[in-house]
């Protein structure tokens, strides 16, 4: 089982191609570039014009109307050719290729750019990415065994690249099924707010998804069906939790302490990699009187199928990502809704978000070789690199009252003020309180199709700016001293983002405990790797998360490349153990905390989960996702205290 697309023969007459093409469901920049790949003819490849990098958030890639026309006559030429040749297509060459993704990419690229881009594209369907070495071939003797913990999207990627590499590993999920926060969260309405088409894995990619997002089901099978082409179901012992984890000196390995149905045991590992994800531990509000609240209560990672909301008077508190998603659905069924928000979202407009595939795309999926394969580097292109400068500080920028940080900033932020004030132009009472006051960018933007003005905009919703005092055995009571009576609070309040890999125990050299190191701070070096625990690696770590730029699937690539690099070189050289030396984990995160206080989610002060209680932003990446993966291509052994 494969995801790659079985290319139907085109079987449509001229002017049946002359209408598809017409249809405004194609996405046109990524159709020259993939009829260039397929037919191995770069002369189709217009010279007078390429895409603008800069204007890649803009419908079909901001090209103009004469510039579309001009993609549209040369693919119909394409297409023909496509239908009408019986000679099977060649192999486009190296440089060939880089002049194509230079075109798809409005940008020269070279070099790590190249590759990098290349391996997000995966011409021909190859996994660039699958390691380049074998135990078998290193070391087929030794006894190396890797623990894995979390069977979510990143721990089955790790699992995938252990198996490549042959090297021994077991899986420990704490839950019965794969798919992690996609097995957790089944609010209604629960889908993922990046395109679908880039959240995959660059060597798995999927084409017809039904949405260009899709719902948290899908997404859950996606993983599934994953697992399996990957093989390695027999590996992962589920319903089995890992409460500690404790480096043993004498034997260079972790024992790992287990509970199951089985009961409790210990195993011990050579290595340990953990999946366990940043958004896992439920978040509830410290509001006093929280616990004698005597109606239901429940929060969005806990969903409560059982209870029937309709002609209920029900409360929301939050209105993060999580809860702009449900809530619409909550509304469709209760008697009224109070939505208690703390700070207002910046909504950036998508209006495919909840869409279906149109048939136009889906024919272009179907019938143009890699055709998916381009539309999948158009939107990692365009979501990437270009927008981050946009969340920068420009130190000679003098903001006009906008808290702007730079001129990009500011124009960014004058569009999305636009979309709210149309969006609730009828409404000022609401347009005040939906209105960001803060840097734009601080917080993570929540993608909306007008479905959130909607919603705001019904008689049985109230949103509510009143900050919560208490909560009583009846309801909410807030800072007017209003007091708001509800059948149920539906508690979308986030998660203990901070609180890496909580709650277990993880007990490295010397006796240290890793949490009582963090001391709530949590830091790591390229987010993989912290001093003094050898041989224990994270998965979407310290400092690994994205803000605006790309899919988390990207970074968990990244990361385990560089952790099967480390166990390359352990097996290699014959090594029992790397412990990343201090002064290179200290210097790293000094520059990620300088990064970090140029962009908008440190300079602001706003609310947040980039931040932990001290302050300090210990969740984003800071720099372009190129730098993350050239620091992650290989280990410098000089980083590492080897034995
Ligand atoms: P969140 O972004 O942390 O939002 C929590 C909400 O609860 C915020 O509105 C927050 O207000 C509010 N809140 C927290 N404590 C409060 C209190 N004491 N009183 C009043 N309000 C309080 O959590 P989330 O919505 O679950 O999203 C977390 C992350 O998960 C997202 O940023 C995203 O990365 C990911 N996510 C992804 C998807 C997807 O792709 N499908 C969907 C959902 C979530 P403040 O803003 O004032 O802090």
């Amino acid at each position: 089982m494969s995801f790659t697309p079985s290319i139907s023969t085109i079987i449509e007459n001229d002017e049946q191609l002359q209408k598809l093409l017409s249809d405004p469901g194609i996405e046109l920049p990524p159709l020259l570039p993939s009829l260039a790949f397929a037919l191995n003819d770069l002369s189709i490849l217009p010279t007078n014009f390429s895409l603008d990098p800069a204007k890649t958030l803009e419908e079909q890639g901001g090209l103009t109307n004469e510039e579309q026309e001009e993609i549209r006559r040369i693919a119909l030429n394409a297409l023909q050719r496509l239908r009408d040749q019986s000679s099977k297509k060649t192999n486009v060459g190296e440089d060939d290729l880089r002049k194509i993704m230079s075109w798809a990419c409005g940008t020269h690229l070279n070099g790590s750019y190249l590759q990098m881009l290349k391996e997000e594209l995966s011409p021909e369907n190859v996994d660039l990415r699958s390691p380049d070495w074998s135990k078998n071939e290193i070391d087929s003797e030794r006894n190396f065994t890797v623990a894995i913990i979390g069977a979510g999207m990143s721990g089955i990627l790790a699992a995938y690249r252990l198996k490549q590499a042959g090297v021994s590993f077991v899986l420990f999920e704490k839950n019965s099924g794969i798919g992690g926060t996609w097995l957790e969260n089944t609010y209604p309405g629960c889908r993922v707010d990046v395109s679908n088409h880039v959240y995959c894995y660059s060597f798995m990619q999927k084409h017809d998804w039904p949405h260009f997002h899709s719902t948290q089901n899908v997404l859950l099978q996606y993983f599934n069906d994953c697992a399996d082409i990957f093989e390695i179901r027999d590996n992962i012992r589920f319903e089995t939790e890992v409460s500690s984890a404790v480096w043993d000196e004498s034997t260079q390995t972790w024992a790992l302490d287990l509970s199951s149905a089985k009961g409790e045991e210990t195993i011990s590992f050579q290595s340990v990699i953990s999946a366990v994800g940043q958004l896992n531990q439920p978040s509830y509000p410290s509001i006093s009187g929280r616990e004698s609240f005597e109606g239901n209560s429940w929060h969005s990672a806990r969903w409560d199928h059982n209870y029937d909301l309709s002609g209920k008077n029900v409360a929301v508190i939050g209105t993060g990502c999580s809860a702009i998603q449900f809530i619409p659905h909550v509304v469709e069924k209760a008697n009224h809704t109070t939505i208690f928000q703390r700070t207002p979202n910046w909504l950036m407009p998508r209006p495919q978000y909840q869409r279906e595939l149109p048939e136009s795309l889906l024919w272009c999926f179907n019938h143009i070789p890699y055709y998916h394969n381009w539309f999948r580097l158009h939107l990692f292109w365009r979501s990437h690199e270009g927008l981050l400068p946009r969340l920068e500080l420009d130190p000679d920028w003098e903001n006009p009252g906008d808290n702007s940080i730079s001129s990009a900033n500011h124009e960014l932020g004058a569009l999305l003020r636009l979309y709210l004030q149309s969006e609730f132009s009828d409404r000022p009472d609401l347009l005040e309180k939906v209105m960001p006051d803060y840097t734009m960018g601080a917080k993570r933007f929540v993608i909306d199709d007008g479905l959130w003005s909607k919603t705001l905009h019904r008689d049985d919703v109230t949103l509510c700016t009143e900050q919560i005092q208490l909560i009583s055995k009846n309801g909410i009571t807030t800072d007017a001293d209003e007091e708001y009576p509800f059948d149920a609070i539906i508690y979308g309040t986030g998660f203990k983002a901070s609180e890496f890999l909580t709650p277990m125990k993880i007990v490295g050299k010397d006796g240290i405990n890793l949490h009582d190191k963090w001391d709530g701070d949590a830091r790591a070096y390229l987010g993989i790797v912290s001093p003094g625990f050898p041989n224990f690696y994270f998965l979407y770590g310290p400092n690994t998360n994205i803000v605006i730029n790309g899919s988390i699937i990207y970074f968990s690539e990244c990361e385990v490349h560089y952790i099967t690099r480390c166990i390359q070189h352990l097996l290699e050289n014959d090594l029992t153990s790397m412990d990343v030396k201090q002064e290179v984990h200290d210097s790293y995160n000094e520059r990620i905390d300088e990064g970090n206080r140029q962009m908008a989610w440190g300079l602001s002060d706003v609310n947040s989960w980039y931040k932990n209680a001290s302050g300090r932003t210990a969740q984003n990446w800071p720099f372009s996702l190129l730098e993350y993966w050239q620091q992650t291509r290989e280990i410098d052994p000089a980083d590492y205290d080897l034995s």
